[in-house]
């Protein structure tokens, strides 16, 4: 029998038939609150009619136009507006179809960067432990999730690691968060100075970290400390936003609230919320004009670069955003969350940890409250939450413990910014 590949190879999911607002309802009537907005992708909720609309007419114009024959006013007006949001001179913008494009994309730009000034030794990327950068094999090599990369291990370009930054579960008692920072910092130094600065490309992490750790913001000064680091040694500073970025947290780039600016910064999931397929990514002038004023291409590209329909459903994705000032919405409705969450589980015996930033918030599930000790991963706890809060007609992010025992089972909430305090 022929049949779709499902990632569970022996259970097929429900079948969504529709979804409106902040539910999905499937093909047996079930209907299911999205509090994860699927995988932290849908921020507008489901069937939003100004997105639906700007598809449609997008559609009835021109659905398709090859990148290397034209351009399209959507992308182009995609493209000044999410620059305009952007810190710093971050003014260049790439389009692609997803997450682990834009990451690929940006480990490419960052290595031309480097070629084109003669620096062909530079080829290594620095990144964290715990971290999850995408799934092709450029972005598994980066990212430092054990367990999806085992499989795939001799296939994976060699990428120097770090700690994350992990307070709740990696800062001792006795010290505190200036020198936990601080210590950090200095292992990124070593890193850097043991790999040799002449040979490194860039660093990337997370500015909020979600699919690996459930939410973790950084300590207050990381970000400044990992810019510094990058500018005193010529490496470049690669900020993933691919679940963080576009408000999740409460501002249009996550990383603006560390008052730092990225080189390269990578975007997907709340881009164009779930209508389209669609990732991007952002450079600061000096890398683009290093390329224009040297080769003069960027020898990349995919056949749905810049896809006419993806950009005008994020662009009217964005024009929502605004117009219905939704970051500060965001910002207002994690607060309640959060306050919500605290007064239901903060004194559950296994909710170790509430944490996160806008409407992106984690809980880590514990064996034990005062030791931290996480629950056997064999138990896959973190999958008979999803399971039971499917049955209960809910929809949250699970993600499983590491077999080193170094984190707890999480679940993500990333709901629409449009939930309100009775959703
Ligand atoms: N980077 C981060 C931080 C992510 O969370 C993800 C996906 O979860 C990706 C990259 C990869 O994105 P995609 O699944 O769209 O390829």
């Amino acid at each position: 029998m022929t049949q779709l590949i499902h990632r569970n190879l022996r259970v097929a999911p429900p079948t969504a038939v529709c979804a409106f607002g902040m539910y999905v309802r499937d093909g047996d009537g079930n209907t299911y609150l999205d509090a994860s907005g699927g995988a932290a992708v849908s921020s507008l909720g489901h069937s939003h009619p100004d997105v639906l609309a700007a598809i449609g007419s997008q559609l009835k114009t021109t659905a398709y136009a090859h990148s290397a024959f034209f351009t399209t006013d959507a992308a182009e007006e995609l493209a000044a507006r999410l620059a305009d949001g952007a810190p710093g001179d971050l003014n260049h913008v790439y389009l692609v179809s997803g997450g682990s494009e834009a990451i690929e994309t940006a480990l490419k730009l960052a290595r031309q960067y480097f070629v084109e000034h003669g620096e062909p030794q530079r080829r290594m990327f620095i990144a964290r432990r715990q971290s999850y950068h995408g799934n092709t094999l450029g972005a598994l090599a980066l990212g430092g999730n054990e367990w999806r990369r085992k499989p795939f291990e001799p296939l994976l370009m060699d990428v120097a690691r770090v700690s994350p930054c992990y307070e709740y579960r990696e800062r001792p008692a006795s010290q505190d968060l200036q020198d936990y920072t601080a210590g950090l910092l200095v292992e990124l130094e070593h890193k850097i100075l043991d790999v040799g600065p002449q040979n490194v490309i860039g660093f990337c992490a997370e500015p909020v970290v979600g699919a690996t750790l459930g939410a973790v913001t950084a300590t207050p000064g990381y970000f400044q400390g990992v810019r510094a680091l990058c500018d005193k040694y010529g490496i470049l500073f690669i900020a993933d936003e691919v679940m963080c970025g576009m408000g999740r947290t409460g501002t249009l780039y996550a990383i603006e609230q560390e008052g730092v600016v990225p080189d390269i910064v990578a975007l997907g999931k709340g881009l164009a919320a779930g209508y389209q397929p669609v990732g991007a990514v952002l450079a600061r002038s000096h890398i683009v004009e290093r390329l224009r004023s040297g080769s003069g291409v960027f020898q990349h590209g995919h056949t749905y670069n810049a896809h006419p329909v993806a950009a005008a459903a994020a662009l009217a994705v964005q024009k929502v955003i605004q117009r219905d000032a939704l970051l500060a919405a965001v910002i207002e409705r994690g607060v309640t969350l959060r306050r919500m969450l605290r007064d239901a589980f903060g004194m559950h015996p296994h909710v170790g940890d509430i944490r996160g930033r806008g409407l992106f918030v984690g809980l880590e599930l514990v064996q034990d409250r005062d030791t931290k000790r996480p629950f056997d991963p064999d138990l896959k706890l973190h999958a008979a939450v999803k399971a039971k809060a499917m049955e209960c007609g809910l929809m949250v992010y699970p993600m499983g413990g590491t077999v080193d025992g170094r984190r707890g089972d999480h679940i993500l909430l990333a709901p629409p910014f449009i939930a309100t305090d009775a959703d």
